[in-house]
């Protein structure tokens, strides 16, 4: 039987599946598996499960590839933490969940907006800690979303089913990305334009790219202080996309109202971090596929992917599918 190793027990019907057709290992340590863990693990199994908290660097591929590794299944739509060249040069198939986990994101992106425009985290804050005294004018006073206009970057299924949601909020939509989407702009009814455009005009701007070599760092110093003051950031893709020592500057300033961030870098957050400080930043831990159906389709999309790549067969979902022209 062949061996598969998980970085993660995941849901039980994905573990059924898994235990029916290999022999199954899964970390149960608290502490995520570490990359030199990982390099000994990768040496002893045909398949890998892993989440994108785990360093699937050129060495641990090194080390599988040195025995006989032919599949890493991430149970996640990124996968910026895997060498996905190096595995393919290797001959490694890398499989992830695309699609199956794009309406939960968007719901909490839409959340986070929500959440950050009208203060609710700060305003549940004062509640528990008997802050809040009485009902005033001015206090605890937000923006409107209904009506405003959203920025967002990164048009791709994650960035077109928030838009779909403004429909209702009868917002105004604008995207930026590599390459403009016709068919998308007829859907949704979004206005194409740049980057520097859209984060000058944009009430809340909301990031739903992938992390790559272009995206890190993206909205820096430069691109906070072309926001509109008093704008608010959401972030559910990746932290490293935002520069977050300028993102302190920016809201402690005041020229930011709010920022909402599932993903930080790193994660979790430093307890030092400044941003924590602030009232007007709400992080959540890393949240944005888990609802409890979404993460179990993710989990037997991940042992599909597993099985089929120990089995030699080409994974229903394949981050690096050029890797088949090159094996024999
Ligand atoms: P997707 O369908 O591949 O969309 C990504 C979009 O990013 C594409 O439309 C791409 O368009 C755009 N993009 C790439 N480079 C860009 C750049 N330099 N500037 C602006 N846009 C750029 O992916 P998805 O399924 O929507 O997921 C997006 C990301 O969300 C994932 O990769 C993952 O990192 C993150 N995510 C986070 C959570 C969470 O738990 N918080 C959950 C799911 C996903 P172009 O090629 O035209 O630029």
């Amino acid at each position: 039987m062949k061996k598969i190793f998980l970085t993660r027990r995941i849901y039980p019907e994905a573990m059924e599946l898994l235990e029916k057709n290999a022999k199954i290992e899964v970390w149960s340590a608290d502490m995520p598996i570490t990359e030199a863990q990982l390099i000994e693990k990768v040496a002893q199994v045909e398949g890998l499960i892993s989440m994108l908290s785990n360093p699937i660097t050129e060495k641990v591929l090194q080390s599988g590839a040195a025995h006989s590794l032919r599949v890493v299944s991430q149970m996640a739509v990124g996968y910026d933490n895997i060498a996905v060249e190096q595995a393919t040069k290797l001959g490694i198939a890398v499989g992830n969940t695309p699609g199956v986990l794009t309406e939960t994101t968007a719901d909490l992106a839409w959340a986070l907006l929500m959440a950050a425009a009208r203060r609710v985290v700060e305003g549940h804050t004062e509640v528990h800690r008997g802050i809040w005294r009485s009902w005033g004018p001015d206090v605890l006073c937000g923006t409107d979303v209904y009506g405003a206009t959203l920025g967002i970057i990164g048009f791709g299924r994650i960035g077109q089913a928030v838009a779909a949601r403004a429909a209702g909020f009868h917002m105004k939509v604008l995207y930026t990305q590599r390459h403009r989407d016709l068919a998308a702009e007829e859907r949704t009814q979004a206005q194409y334009m740049t980057l520097d455009e859209l984060l000058r005009q944009a009430d809340f701007v909301t990031l739903h790219a992938y992390l790559s070599a272009e995206t890190r760092g993206m909205i820096g110093k430069e691109q906070l202080a072309h926001m509109k003051p008093g704008a608010i950031l959401i972030n559910t893709a990746r932290g490293a996309m935002i520069d977050q020592a300028a993102l302190y500057e920016a809201l402690s300033a005041g020229h930011l109202a709010a920022a909402a961030l599932d993903v930080t870098d790193p994660e979790p957050i430093p307890q030092n971090s400044p941003l924590l400080e602030l009232p007007q930043v709400i992080i959540t831990p890393h949240i944005g596929s888990a609802s409890t159906q979404t993460r179990r389709r993710m989990s037997v999309m991940t042992a599909e992917n597993v099985l089929a790549g120990v089995a030699r067969e080409k994974l229903p979902y394949c981050v690096n599918p050029e890797v088949y022209a090159q094996r024999k």
